[in-house]
């Protein structure tokens, strides 16, 4: 029989063409606390395109920031399978898991994560020194103007107002034109004027220069945001849906009721009920 050479990565494709820069394939993860095993994840598969802005939602204990840990490459499935724009994340060593990381993933969270004796301008600078690239300030400057701070380079985060606070982290994710970025509950901290500031910026890098995002909340107003929610359920995605009409951030309130975000979400909280017509 002829030797057969391992089958290379063929990069899944949806209807648009767009490449799957996630591709997880039935991942499991199951944490050992002595005697006690808790399985976290049980056989999720996932596809994110390229282009795409998703949310991961689900109650507390669902298995989002297990999830989120899994996507930023910080740390490895059970079993399954994760390829991160092409590169089989299973098989990393963990320094290679924080190359890996450095250039494919931008972290945002919830609390900003800021060196509090830098400027922004230094700050979104860091990613780059590390990565010893060429340019510096220049790229910095336009992450930093591509979130509209263009006017606040030299200011320290104590100078700046929470929302500003987290664009500068967002220009810091886009510094390296990574593959996503990963933003877990990014308007956490944030009140709701702030809030409404930080989602523009997101759904404009978005929509303006394609950049792939995933959010990860339990807020679902703030998932209303985004083009589509999977809702996660005791380890499992118990939904996949596209989100019928996003908000444009800025234009509708916050619903103060909670059971009218909860109508907004019925079919994704109740994905197996028929309702009768
Ligand atoms: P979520 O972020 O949706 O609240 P998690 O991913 O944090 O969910 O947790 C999913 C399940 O895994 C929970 O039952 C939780 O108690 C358990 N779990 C999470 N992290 C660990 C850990 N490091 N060790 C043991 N159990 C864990
Ligand atoms: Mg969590």
């Amino acid at each position: 029989m002829p030797a057969q050479k391992k089958s290379e990565y063929v990069f899944p494709t949806d209807e648009r063409g767009r490449k799957a820069v996630i591709d997880i394939r039935d991942i499991t993860k199951t944490y050992k606390m002595g005697d006690i095993e808790v399985q976290a994840l049980r056989g999720v598969s996932l596809k994110v395109f390229e282009g795409e802005f998703i949310s991961i939602m689900g109650p507390s204990g669902s298995g989002k920031s297990t999830m989120l840990q899994i996507l930023g490459a910080l740390d490895q499935p059970t079993s399954g399978e994760y390829y991160l724009d092409g590169v089989n994340v299973a098989k990393l060593k963990d320094t290679e898991l924080a190359v890996i990381r450095n250039k494919k993933i931008g972290f945002v969270f919830q609390s900003f994560n800021l060196l509090r004796r830098t400027t922004a301008q230094r700050q979104v600078e860091l990613p780059l020194i590390y990565a010893g690239a060429s340019n510096r300030a220049k790229r910095a400057r336009a992450a930093l103007e591509s979130v509209e701070l263009g006017d606040r380079l030299n200011h320290l985060p104590s100078e700046l107002s929470g929302g500003q606070q987290q664009r500068v982290a967002i220009a810091r994710a886009i510094i390296n034109d990574p593959a996503i970025i990963l933003a877990d509950e990014p308007t956490g901290n944030l009140d709701s004027h702030s809030g409404t500031e930080v989602l523009k910026i997101f759904q404009k890098l978005n929509r303006e220069k394609g950049i792939t995002t995933v959010f990860v909340t339990h807020d679902a107003f703030v998932a209303r945001h985004t083009d589509r929610v999977i809702m996660l359920r005791d380890g499992e995605i118990v939904a996949d849906r596209a989100v019928a009409n996003p908000i444009e951030a800025g234009t509708v309130e916050r619903p103060s009721e909670a059971a009218e975000l909860e109508s907004i979400f019925k079919e994704a909280y109740a994905p197996t009920e028929k309702v009768a017509s």
